[in-house]
């Protein structure tokens, strides 16, 4: 069995003996003249056109109020933490399952993260788990959401959009808004992915994005924070810019800023990429459908968007039998020239949040045990 899905990989990719890669950026004619001609006007660094212009393509695409480029998603969501009011001993919810950026970034604060399971529809943050958690453990106060035994503040709450799936958005946003907590938006992997027609990572107080060169599209490195107010996109500006007063020639600065702003040689890659965007999701869209094809004949299910979403399938994904099976799968494809790859490590699992607050992470566990990604470039379509 494992030789049929190996073989119908192979045919997907229209690739009968080499490597096939989990995941490869491309880029074509228009991408290289893009990087020629920005280099070409010197204005290579933190200054220049192309990220202001960025900005304003991305408000457009996405349907934010306001859009700050970043170096990296890393940053973006670091910066929407400090935005949000986070700091030392705050608790910030998110999930167990996700890359760990997720969670370095509530550390870079300060604040702790707190692991709460996630929906087995959407493998993102599950608005019941989390209500439960809360009710169980926490007291709403005029300050806020106060966690009762550490007597600390649950500040924040970081849901992830895996692999494009659209998680449950609505369901987390209406319990944070209860519960008095600001939501922020891990939209890394989720660009183009929608939910009745509206951007993954507009829904929370902020949204995340990132660039690097995984993602649907690619300049490298570089990161985005979408903003439905936009004099909190100003603030973040200022303060990825190292907060430094706007003057002629003075250099003043009046809060503690960050060199965090995109560079404008890496934005305008980015611009040429964006064009590419919808393409590159159709051709993801299509490559789910034959993936579809080519588990339907087989046990394992593979990952679908829920309903009343619209995913830009950038990771594909299959869920095996049990762990013992998923290792199988995984060492086949790695002998067949096939890079398919297991779901990270949980959050609790890494020594740096070995003691981090979790709620048992049932469905997590049993995802982590068995889900495969498999190879999901977005080649160009054959000329
Ligand atoms: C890629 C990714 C990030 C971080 O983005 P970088 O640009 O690599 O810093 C954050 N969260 C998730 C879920 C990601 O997949």
């Amino acid at each position: 069995m494992f030789d049929k899905v190996i073989n119908g990989v192979r045919a997907l990719f229209d690739e009968p003996v080499g490597l096939i890669p989990l995941h490869a950026p491309w880029f074509d004619e228009e991408d290289e003249r893009a990087v020629a001609d920005v280099v070409r006007t010197t204005f290579v660094s933190s200054v220049g056109p192309d990220i202001t212009a960025f900005e304003e393509d991305m408000v457009l695409r996405t349907g934010a109020a306001g859009c700050v480029a970043v170096v990296n998603g890393t940053s973006a969501l670091h910066m929407s933490l400090l935005l949000s009011g986070c700091r030392s001993g705050d608790l910030v919810i998110t999930q167990a399952f996700t890359f760990i950026a997720t969670a370095n970034a509530i550390a870079y604060t300060g604040a702790e993260p707190v692991f709460i399971d996630i929906d087995r529809a959407t493998l993102g943050l599950s608005p019941s788990a989390m209500r439960n958690w809360l009710e169980r453990e926490c007291r709403r106060t005029e300050g806020g959401c106060r966690h009762i035994a550490s007597g600390r503040t649950i500040r924040a709450c970081v849901p992830m959009h895996t692999f494009g799936l659209v998680l449950d958005i609505k369901g987390i946003v209406e319990v944070c808004h209860h519960w008095g907590i600001a939501v922020i938006e891990d939209a890394a992997e989720a660009l183009g992915s929608t939910t009745e027609g509206r951007h993954a990572g507009t829904f929370g107080h902020i949204g995340t994005l990132s660039f690097n060169g995984n993602k649907i599209i690619t300049c490298g490195g570089g990161g985005a924070m979408l903003f439905n107010d936009p004099e909190l996109a100003k603030r973040a500006k200022h303060l990825t810019t190292q907060a430094k007063v706007p003057h002629p020639w003075a250099f003043a600065h009046d809060a503690l800023g960050y060199n965090y702003r995109l560079p404008n040689l890496n934005a305008a890659l980015l611009r040429s990429q964006l064009r590419k965007l919808d393409h590159n999701i159709a051709t993801k869209r299509d490559l789910h459908g034959r993936y579809g094809q080519l588990f339907a004949g087989t046990p394992w299910q593979l990952v679908e968007e829920a309903p009343g979403t619209h995913s830009n399938y950038w990771l594909n994904a299959v869920i095996m039998g049990d762990r013992a099976e998923r290792d199988a799968f995984l060492q086949a494809c790695a002998d067949g020239g096939i890079q398919a790859r297991p779901a990270w490590e949980l959050g609790h699992e890494q020594p740096m949040y070995a003691h981090a607050m979790h709620d048992g992470l049932e469905v997590s566990r049993h995802i982590q045990d068995r889900l495969v990604n498999l190879p999901s470039s977005a080649k160009p379509a054959r000329r």
